[in-house]
């Protein structure tokens, strides 16, 4: 089989052969690829003759778990950035509507609550008892000192 031409390009003949794997020397495998690494017209005409060629098919398509992937990820993106902002929405639409027409009330507390003024009071009437015995015992004491200084 010659590989090139008169003029020094690679034959038809060839470039079938190549397109088509058919066993080829290791020389002309050499040469052929030697060849095809620089002239243009050459390579131009090998990639037109691969066009012609069956296309492979690949045994397992990747679009059909491609696309699905795609769809997962799109609902998990949905899912982490609205599900927080919905379960927001959701607690305080909860709170206002859970208040019916009286809005937001505190609490009611019992009547008989003890109240920081009880406290007071009381702790004022403590420090009154205790001051009235501190000036009983001090009114004691200047009694009995003049009594004692005249019994001298
Ligand atoms: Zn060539």
């Amino acid at each position: 089989m010659e590989i090139f031409r008169h003029d020094g390009h690679l034959t038809e003949e060839t470039l079938a052969a190549l397109v088509h794997g058919e066993p080829l020397g290791e020389t002309a495998r050499l040469e052929m690829a030697e060849h095809l690494a620089y002239c243009d017209l050459c390579l131009q005409r090998y990639t037109d003759a691969l066009a012609d060629a069956p296309l492979l098919v690949p045994e397992h398509s990747c679009r059909e778990s491609l696309w699905r992937r795609v769809q997962v990820r799109t609902v998990r993106i949905f899912t982490n950035r609205y599900a927080a902002a919905a379960a927001g929405i959701v607690l305080a639409l909860t709170l206002v509507w859970g208040s019916g027409d009286e809005g937001f009330r505190l609490p009611e507390l019992p009547e008989d609550r003890p109240t920081v003024s009880d406290g007071l009071r009381k702790w004022n009437e403590s420090l009154d008892t205790t001051m009235s015995g501190i000036n009983e015992f001090f009114d004691g004491l200047g009694r009995q000192a003049p009594s004692g200084q005249g019994g001298n």
